[in-house]
C-alpha cells in the first residue's frame, strides 16, 4: 500500500447492473478541485441510501464515490478562503452524485462549495446533523414567520433524520411540535427529542379531503404523496408548509383549496443548491439552536464497511436518527 493512499467505497455500473467495492486510492484518483481535504467523518441520508442500492438515479457519473456530506480538514488548497489546517464540512453541491463524495478518507472539489465548520459543533457532530438535519434547519427558516403561540406543528418522518432533527430545533425555539410516525414504538424517542406528543402516520398516508379540519400552524414534511396532501390540508389559516421530502412518494395529489381559501403556503425547500447565504445562516442557527444532547441521542455511528447493508436499511425506513461515518 503506498503510503499516501486512502481507502474509498466506489460504486460501479456496468452491463449486470451497479455493483460496490472497496478500494485504496491516491489523490491522482480524485476529480478537479482546488481544495483537498482529509476527510474524518461521513453520514448516511436517504439520497445516499438511493446511490448505494441504486433505487433511484442518483448517481450520474460512473464509476462514483457516493456520500453527499463530508467533514474534515484542508490538506491543500488554492482557493482564497481557504489554508491548510481549516475545519471545513461540504452538503450537496452534487457531491457524491456527478463529484466524488464523502467515502472516502480525501476528497477533492471546489473551495466554493465548503463552508468553514462552526466551532461550537465537532466534526463528528457536524456530520449527525449532516444533509438530514442542515434540511431541518431550512424548513424551520422556512417557517419563520410563524409565532411559537399559533399552534402545533407538525413533522412528519418524525423517527427519520430530518424528523428527528426538526423536532430537536422546534421544541428549542418554543414551538409545539407534533411528531407523526410509523414506528409508535419510538415514542419515548420522539418525546425525548421534543415532540409534544405523538401521532400515527396512518392517520395522513391514505387520500384525505381537499380541505380538512384546520390543526396545524406550520408543517415540516419529509413525506410527501398523500401525507403532504393531507397536511395542507389541515394547515391553519395562514399557515406555512415547509415540503423538503419524497420517503412516501414524489406525487402531491392535492387540491388548490388550502392556498386560495385558507392562505396557505407551500414552501419548497432544496439544500443541495441552496445558496452560500442561506447555508452559512442554517448552520449559524444550527450551532446556536440545536440541543448537541439531543444531538447525540439520535446519532449512531458506523465504518465505511456498513455502508452497503446501512443504505438497504434508510430506504426500507428502518435507520432512526442519523449516522455518522468515521472514515
Ligand atoms: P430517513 O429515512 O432518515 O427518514 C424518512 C422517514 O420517513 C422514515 O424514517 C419514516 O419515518 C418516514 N417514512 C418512510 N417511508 C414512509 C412511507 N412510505 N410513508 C410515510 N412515511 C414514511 O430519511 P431523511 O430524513 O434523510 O430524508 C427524508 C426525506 O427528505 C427523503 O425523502 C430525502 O430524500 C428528503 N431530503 C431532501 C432534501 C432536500 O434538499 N430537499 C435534503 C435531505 C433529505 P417514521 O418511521 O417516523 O414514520
Amino acid at each position: 500500500m503506498m503510503s499516501d493512499s486512502f481507502r474509498a467505497l466506489r460504486l460501479n455500473k456496468n452491463d449486470d447492473g451497479q455493483s460496490h467495492e472497496f478500494v485504496e486510492l491516491t489523490e491522482n484518483d480524485l476529480m478537479e478541485g482546488d481544495v483537498t481535504i482529509a476527510v474524518s467523518h461521513s453520514t448516511l441520508n436517504y439520497k445516499d441510501g438511493l446511490a448505494l442500492t441504486g433505487a433511484s438515479p442518483v448517481v450520474r457519473v460512473w464509476p462514483m464515490i457516493p456520500g453527499i456530506d463530508f467533514a474534515g480538514t484542508v490538506e491543500k488548497s488554492e482557493h482564497p478562503d481557504f489554508k491548510e489546517g481549516d475545519d471545513v464540512i461540504l452538503n450537496g453541491w452534487g457531491v457524491g452524485e456527478t463529484h466524488f463524495g464523502g467515502y472516502a478518507g480525501k476528497a477533492r472539489v471546489k473551495g466554493d462549495w465548503l463552508l468553514k465548520r462552526p466551532a461550537a459543533i465537532s466534526a463528528a457532530q457536524s456530520m449527525a446533523i449532516g444533509t438530514a438535519g442542515y434540511t431541518a434547519m431550512l424548513c424551520i427558516m422556512a417557517l419563520a414567520d410563524t409565532p411559537t403561540d399559533a399552534g402545533e406543528i407538525l413533522v412528519t418522518g418524525a423517527a427519520g433524520g430530518v424528523g428527528s432533527v426538526a423536532l430537536a430545533l422546534l421544541s428549542k425555539l418554543g414551538y409545539q411540535a407534533v411528531a407523526s410516525t410509523g414506528r409508535l414504538e419510538e415514542e419515548a424517542y420522539l418525546t425525548g427529542l421534543g415532540a409534544s406528543r405523538v401521532i400515527d402516520r396512518n392517520t395522513l398516508s391514505e387520500k384525505g379531503r381537499p380541505l380538512d379540519n384546520e390543526q396545524w400552524a406550520g408543517v415540516v414534511d419529509a413525506v410527501g404523496s398523500h401525507t403532504l396532501a393531507n397536511a395542507i390540508a389541515q394547515t391553519k389559516y395562514g399557515g406555512t408548509v415547509a415540503a423538503c421530502g419524497l420517503a412516501q412518494g414524489p406525487d402531491l395529489p392535492a387540491s388548490v383549496m388550502p392556498f386560495i381559501l385558507r392562505g396557505v403556503t407551500l414552501a419548497g425547500i432544496d439544500s443541495v443548491m441552496a445558496p452560500r447565504e442561506k447555508r452559512e445562516a442554517a448552520w449559524a442557527q444550527l450551532a446556536e439552536h440545536l440541543d448537541l444532547a439531543k444531538l447525540d441521542a439520535m446519532s449512531s455511528q458506523a465504518i465505511l464497511d456498513d455502508l452497503p447493508d446501512l443504505g438497504g436499511k434508510i430506504l426500507a425506513g428502518q435507520s432512526r436518527g442519523r449516522l455518522i461515518v468515521t472514515l
